[in-house]
C-alpha cells in the first residue's frame, strides 16, 4: 500500500471533533465520526490534519431534575492543560472588522506512531472585540448570525491558519458537513489572485474543485445551514458576496452552505448506501457517491474485548480486517468478555445513579441525541405490552442516554417521558436514564448491554454509528432498516430488524414489530439458548466489526475521494 508515500496532505474540516473525554469539542455523531476518522488516518499513516473550533465553553453538561426535565450548564475546561498554543495567527474579516484567529494543537498518534495534528481555532485574543472573542466559545449555541460568523472563522480562518503554518503545497480539503463550506470562498479568492471577480470562469471553479471533497450527513432539511443574503452581505462584505455571486453560489437571495459545497467539490458523498440515494433525490444536479461510516475500532472496543482480541487475533489493532477471524473465537470466551463489560457498565450506573441493575437480566441499550425522529420512547410506548413480555418470557431492563439540544422542545419532552415511564414501571422493568451522555459512558453502554436498540423514523437516519460500536463488542442490534443497518443486518445472524426495508416508517406498526421481535425471537434466545445468542454476538463482531470501522472507511476515502487510482499513480511516480 502506498498511503505513506502520497506527498500531499488532506485538511479535514469539521465544526466538531471528538478527541477525548476531557476535550468537550463535540455534541454527538458528527464529532465522534470526525475524531474516529482522524484516529484511523493516524493508524494508516494517511497525511492528514484536522481543523475545528476550540469551543471554550463546550457543548453543554446535561442534568435531569427530579421530574426528568433537562437542565444545561456550560462546560468549563482549560485548553492550556491539554493543547499547545501555536505561535501563528491569521486574520479574517467579519462585518468589516479584522478578527484575529489563533490555533491550538492536539496530536493524535496512530498505532505505529504516525501523527495527525488537529488545529483548534480560537478568537479569544485581547485585540479582538469582546463579542468577537466569544465566536469560538459555544458549539451550536447562539443565533444564526453567530453561527455564520463562526463558520467564517472555521472555513476562512482555517484555510488562512493552514497557510500561516506553512501548508502551502498540495493541500486537499475535506468538508465534513457544510459548516466549513466558506473555505471554498477563500480558495476562490486565492484562485483569482487579485484579478477582478467577473473574470472567474469555469476553469477557475474547476481548479478549486480539484482540491475539495464534501461529505453530506443529514437527510433532514433543517440540518442544512442557510443564511439570508442581507445577513451574508453584512458579515462578509459586498466584495466577497460578489465573488460568491460570480461563482453562482447564491440561490434566490440565500446562501445555502450545502449548495456551496456541492457546487465547488469534485467528489460528494453520503454516509451509507441508502443515504446516497436519499441525498441524490435531494440534490439531483450533482452526482452523489457513497462511503459508509465506521467507528475507530480500538477506541470503541471495551477493555475486556480488547484483551480477548489481543490474545486471539493480535493483528486486529493494526488491521481491523482481522476481526473477521473472531468467527473462530470460542463462544465461552465471547460470553466471558461480555459479562466483564456488563459488570463495568452496571457498576458505573450504580455509581452515577444509585440504581442497581441485575447482571443476569436482559439489558437493552438506547442512546443517541434526544430528538423526536429518533423516537427514544418507542420501546416504552406500550408499557403494558412490555410488562406482559417480561412476565411471560424473562425480565427486561433498559438503559437510556442522550442529550436534547437546548432549543429542542420535542427532544426534552422525550427525555421527560422516559423518566416518567421509569417511575411508572419501577421495579417491573427497571429503566435508567444516564445523564450527560458522552464518550466514556457511551463506550461502556455500547459494550455492556445485551441488545442495542435503534428505531428512528425512516428514512431520516443518514447512517448511525453507535450500533457499529456495539457490534465491535459483540452486542447485536435490533433496528429499523435505515442507514447503516440496511447494510449490516442479516436477520438472526448479526442482529434483528424492526419492519421491512421497503415500508415507510409507521409508528404503531414499528412498535408492534419491536415488541413481537422481543417476545418471539430475541428474549427466548437470550434466556433459552444462551450459546445460540452468543453465536449472534460473535457474528456481529466478525461480519460487522471487521467492516463498519473507520479504517476501512478512510481507505475508501483515500482510494475513491482523495487520491483516486489515476492520480495516485501520478503522485507516487512523481
Ligand atoms: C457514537 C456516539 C454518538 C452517535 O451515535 P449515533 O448512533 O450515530 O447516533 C453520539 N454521542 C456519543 C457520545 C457517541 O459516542
Amino acid at each position: 500500500m502506498t498511503l505513506v508515500s502520497i506527498n500531499s496532505t488532506v485538511a479535514y474540516f469539521s465544526m466538531e471533533i471528538c478527541l477525548e473525554q476531557a476535550v468537550p469539542t463535540y455534541s454527538g455523531g458528527l464529532g465522534v465520526l470526525a475524531g474516529d476518522t482522524l484516529r484511523s488516518a493516524a493508524d494508516l499513516g494517511v497525511p492528514m490534519v484536522g481543523i475545528t473550533l476550540l469551543h471554550r465553553k463546550g457543548y453543554f453538561e446535561q442534568h435531569l431534575d427530579a421530574a426528568g426535565a433537562q437542565t444545561e450548564q456550560p462546560v468549563t475546561w482549560q485548553p492550556d492543560e491539554i493543547l499547545d498554543l501555536l505561535p501563528v495567527s491569521a486574520i479574517v474579516q467579519i462585518e468589516g472588522r479584522p478578527v484575529r484567529v489563533r490555533a491550538w494543537r492536539y496530536i493524535i498518534r496512530g498505532v505505529s506512531g504516525h501523527e495527525v495534528p488537529v488545529f483548534l481555532l480560537d478568537t479569544a485574543v485581547p485585540e479582538n472585540t469582546p463579542w468577537d472573542q466569544t465566536l469560538t466559545d459555544y458549539l451550536y449555541g447562539g443565533d444564526s448570525h453567530y453561527r455564520l460568523c463562526q463558520e467564517v472563522v472555521l472555513g476562512m480562518g482555517g484555510a488562512a491558519i493552514l497557510r500561516a503554518l506553512g501548508y502551502n503545497g498540495e493541500l486537499h480539503y475535506h468538508l465534513n458537513e457544510g459548516h466549513s463550506a466558506l473555505l471554498t470562498l477563500c480558495l476562490l479568492e486565492w484562485q483569482l489572485d487579485g484579478r477582478a471577480r467577473f473574470e472567474l470562469d469555469e476553469g477557475d471553479l474547476d481548479a478549486v474543485r480539484r482540491r475539495v471533497v464534501f461529505t453530506t450527513h443529514t437527510p433532514v432539511p433543517a440540518g442544512h445551514d442557510k443564511f439570508p443574503i442581507d445577513m451574508v452581505r453584512h458579515v462578509l462584505g459586498a466584495d466577497q458576496v460578489g465573488v460568491l455571486e460570480s461563482a453562482k453560489c447564491i440561490d434566490e437571495g440565500t446562501l445555502n452552505l450545502t449548495h456551496l459545497a456541492l457546487r465547488l467539490s469534485r467528489f460528494v458523498n453520503g454516509v451509507a448506501m441508502k443515504h446516497r440515494e436519499v441525498s441524490q433525490g435531494m440534490f439531483p444536479r450533482y452526482p452523489i457517491n457513497s462511503i459508509t461510516n465506521g467507528v475507530h475500532a480500538s477506541t470503541w472496543t471495551s477493555p475486556a474485548f480488547q484483551s480477548l482480541f489481543d490474545r486471539r487475533i493480535p493483528e486486529w489493532r493494526a488491521d481491523n480486517y482481522y476481526l473477521r477471524y473472531a468467527i473462530g473465537v470460542p463462544l465461552q470466551e465471547i460470553r466471558q468478555a461480555h459479562a466483564d463489560a456488563k459488570h463495568v457498565l452496571l457498576d458505573e450506573i450504580k455509581a452515577r445513579s444509585g440504581t442497581e441493575l441485575d447482571p443476569k437480566v436482559f439489558t437493552i441499550g438506547f442512546a443517541r441525541r434526544a430528538t423526536p425522529y429518533k423516537r427514544a420512547d418507542l420501546v416504552i410506548s406500550n408499557p403494558e405490552r412490555l410488562l406482559q413480555i417480561a412476565d411471560a418470557i424473562g425480565p427486561i431492563q433498559i438503559v437510556f442516554g442522550g442529550k436534547a439540544h437546548p432549543h429542542d422542545v420535542g427532544g426534552k419532552e422525550l427525555v421527560r417521558r422516559i423518566h416518567e415511564a421509569s417511575l411508572k414501571l419501577a421495579d417491573a422493568v427497571k429503566i435508567v436514564y444516564v445523564e450527560n451522555y458522552e464518550m466514556e459512558i457511551a463506550a461502556k453502554m455500547v459494550a455492556g448491554v445485551d441488545l442495542w436498540l435503534n428505531n428512528p423514523m425512516k428514512p431520516l437516519e443518514a447512517s448511525g454509528t453507535s450500533g457499529m460500536k456495539a457490534a465491535l463488542n459483540g452486542v447485536p442490534s435490533l433496528s429499523v432498516l435505515d442507514g447503516w443497518w440496511i447494510e449490516g443486518h442479516i436477520e438472526g445472524v448479526t442482529g434483528w430488524s424492526i419492519g421491512t426495508s421497503s415500508a415507510e416508517g409507521d409508528q404503531s406498526k414499528d412498535a408492534s414489530d419491536l415488541f413481537l421481535k422481543l417476545e418471539r425471537v430475541i428474549l427466548p434466545l437470550f434466556y433459552g439458548l444462551p450459546f445460540a445468542y452468543a453465536e449472534v454476538m460473535r457474528s456481529a463482531i466478525a461480519l460487522n466489526g471487521s467492516f463498519f470501522n473507520t479504517q476501512r472507511m478512510v481507505e475508501q476515502y483515500v482510494r475513491n475521494a482523495y487520491f483516486p487510482a489515476a492520480s495516485m499513480v501520478e503522485e507516487t511516480v512523481a
